[in-house]
C-alpha cells in the first residue's frame, strides 16, 4: 500500500509526470474479435449433455468436450464461484487469469477469452453470454466476473487468523480435482490456480488501491455461459464467502450450490470446430 505520508518530497514536475496520459497495455484490436454471431447459431443446435452440481462450501468437475457450451447458473441464492478450467489432453496446460486480466481487463463478459498458461498461450474457453452484463462498473468501480483476485485458500487464512479452515475455494478445488483425476491430493493442489471470479463483485478502493469485494448483485435464473476451444476439465468451488457480502474463509455466511450444465452441438458441429494453435514462439528464449 502507499504510504499516506510519503518519506520523499516530490520532484518540481511531479504534476507534469502525473499528467502524462495512460496508454493500454495490449490493444485489444491486436486479438482477433470471437465469432460470436457463428457460436450463437452453434449454440441454437446445441442439446444438454451433462451436469454437476457444485454444493456449497464444496467444488465439482466435469469434463466439456471442445466444440460444446457450458453454463454456470446461480440456483437457490446469490452465490460466487471460482472456476479453474485444465486442458484435458495435458493439464499442465491451464487457465492463465494475469494474461487474461492483461489482455481484457479486470472484469470479464460476453466475447472475452479465458487464456492458457505458457507456452501454450492460447483460448481455452469464449464467453458468450453474459446475463449480469448490465451491471457493468458501479459508483465504487466495482464489476463481476474479476480476475483480479486469486482464490480464497487455508494459508492465507492461517497467516491472517491463526486458524485452519478446510473449504476455502483452494481446498474445495483441490477436493474435487483429485476425485475427478484420481490424482493424489498432493499432486492435485499443485494443479489448482488463480481463478475467474463467477458473479463476484469486486474492485479496488481509489484511494489506497486495495481490493475489495462487496454484495455479489447475481440472483437465481443468472448464468454466465463459455464455449470450449478445447477439450477441457472444468472446475467450479462454491466459494464459502456465498455472496461475498461481509467475509469468506469461515462457516459464517449462507451458501448456495452452483450448477454447471454442458450443451453439445452434435457430433459435426464439434468435428467442424477447430481447436486454437498454441503459441507459435520457438520458446528458444534468444539462445541456440
Ligand atoms: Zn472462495
Amino acid at each position: 500500500m502507499k504510504l499516506s505520508t510519503p518519506e520523499f518530497d516530490a520532484p518540481s514536475d511531479a504534476n507534469d509526470r502525473r499528467a502524462v496520459t495512460p496508454v493500454i497495455c495490449y490493444p485489444p484490436d491486436a486479438l482477433t474479435p470471437s465469432d460470436l454471431a457463428a457460436l450463437a447459431v452453434r449454440r441454437k443446435d446445441a442439446a444438454k449433455s451433462g451436469a454437476v452440481t457444485a454444493a456449497p462450501r464444496e467444488a465439482a468437475c466435469i469434463d466439456v468436450p471442445a466444440g460444446c457450451f457450458f453454463r454456470i447458473s446461480s440456483v437457490e441464492g446469490p452465490q460466487v464461484g471460482d472456476l479453474n478450467l485444465w486442458s484435458k489432453a495435458d493439464i499442465s496446460e491451464r487457465f492463465y487469469s494475469g494474461k487474461t486480466r492483461a489482455l481484457h481487463g479486470t472484469h470479464l463478459s460476453t466475447g472475452d477469452r479465458m487464456w492458457s498458461s505458457f507456452p501454450n498461450l492460447r483460448p481455452m474457453a469464449t464467453i458468450t453470454a453474459d446475463t449480469l452484463d448490465w451491471y457493468g462498473f458501479d459508483e465504487f468501480g466495482g464489476s463481476v466476473h474479476d480476475v483480479i483476485g486469486t482464490r480464497c485458500d487455508p494459508y492465507t487464512g492461517r497467516l491472517l487468523s491463526g486458524t485452519d479452515y478446510h473449504h476455502c475455494c483452494h481446498s474445495n478445488l483441490t477436493r474435487a480435482f483429485a476425485d475427478h483425476t484420481g490424482l493424489p491430493m498432493a499432486e492435485a493442489e499443485a494443479h489448482i490456480h488463480d481463478v475467474l471470479n463467477v458473479f463476484m463483485c469486486t474492485g479496488f478502493v481509489r484511494d489506497t488501491g486495495q481490493y475489495f469485494m462487496k454484495a455479489s448483485p447475481v440472483r437465481p435464473g443468472d448464468y454466465l455461459e463459455f464455449f470450449a476451444e478445447i477439450d477441457l476439465i472444468v472446475g467450479l468451488s462454491a466459494c464459502p464467502g456465498g455472496d461475498c457480502s461481509e467475509e469468506h474463509s469461515s462457516d459464517k455466511t449462507t451458501c448456495y450450490p452452483l450448477l454447471i450444465e454442458v450443451f453439445d452441438p452434435g457430433q459435426e458441429a464439434r468435428e467442424a470446430h477447430r481447436p486454437p494453435a498454441s503459441s507459435a514462439y520457438d520458446q528458444s528464449h534468444g539462445r541456440g
